[in-house]
């Protein structure tokens, strides 16, 4: 799933490609796309998109004056601007099209079958479920607050960077990354947390969004991101399991975690000890992954 990193690239690709240009046509391939009933869709058509913001997960198109179009991508959505005359919707994945005056097209795709991507059609005011979480990257956004969030309830770390309505926009891959980064355990309890841990995390948090921001700026081609592959390859932690840590060599290690696998470094992230994993753990099983040999 794209994370904040990614879709911040993204919003910054969509500004600069179609900041302004009038709607020529927009089309819902297919009706459940859309999660809302008024203002209805057509009324897209003769307005152009004046800003392109973000919140959390969400992409948030701006027309004159105050009509927001929030796309969330979930898991297999995918957005691809094309010439539209060359465009041809394909008959499944294909869920919207937007067609600008200057011959460009927006198209918002999803694999697979679960049909989760959604999109938005609202006036003022960001509904409640959209603007939950605190954005980790705004300015407002200090240590003193994140150590507030924290202590807001007690969770294992990685639960609470993930959970929107604390913070917006981290997913799997970016917590197992910061957590890397923060060398501290994904499963710590935040109220086992000292001050000066909550301040590493709180660094590692914003430095790895950051950097990767940039990493993905400079990663992907002029166009919007689309295989998140190209740069998810390079990260420490996530993704790696069995290949050495690139901070210090030992092997990264992989638990299943809340429905997903988490991957960690036992050196950096737990003084050398391996992590329970809970589907192994009730007959007493710490796997140890191999490195190739
Ligand atoms: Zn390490």
């Amino acid at each position: 799933m794209p994370e904040l990193p990614e879709l911040e690239v993204t919003r910054e690709r969509l500004a600069q490609a179609l900041t302004g240009l009038r709607i020529k046509t927009a089309t819902l391939h297919h009706a459940f796309v859309l999660r809302s009933v008024d203002p209805p869709f057509d009324s897209l058509v003769g307005n152009a998109f004046r800003a392109f913001d973000r919140r959390g997960k969400h992409l948030l198109f701006r027309t004159d004056p105050d009509t927001v179009m929030a796309v969330h991508l979930m898991l297999g959505g995918r957005l691809r601007l094309r010439p539209a005359e060359k465009f041809k919707p394909h008959r499944k994945r294909t869920l919207l099209s937007l067609a600008f005056e200057d011959g460009s097209l927006l198209e918002m795709t999803e694999a697979g079958t679960q049909r989760r991507a959604s999109v938005l059609l609202f006036r003022g005011a960001l509904p409640e479920h959209i603007d939950r979480g605190c954005e980790p990257l705004d300015d407002d956004f200090t240590e003193a607050r994140f150590a507030e969030l924290l202590a807001r309830g007690n969770h294992q770390i990685k639960t609470a960077l993930r959970d929107p309505s604390l913070l917006s926009g981290i997913g799997n891959a970016y917590s197992d990354e910061i957590l890397h980064a923060a060398r501290l355990s994904p499963v710590k309890l935040t109220s086992r947390l000292t001050d000066e841990e909550i301040a590493r995390l709180y660094h590692a948090l914003r430095d790895s969004l950051l950097d990767w921001i940039e990493r993905i700026r400079q990663a992907c081609p002029p166009g919007l991101p689309a295989s998140q592959d190209l740069w998810r390859r390079d990260m420490a932690v996530h993704g790696r399991p069995g290949q050495p840590c690139p901070a210090c060599g030992d092997t990264i290690q992989r638990i299943s975690f809340s429905g997903s696998e988490t991957h960690y470094c036992p050196t950096c992230q737990n003084e050398g000890r391996l992590l329970a994993d809970r589907r192994m753990s009730r007959f007493g099983i710490r796997r140890r992954e191999r490195a190739p040999e």
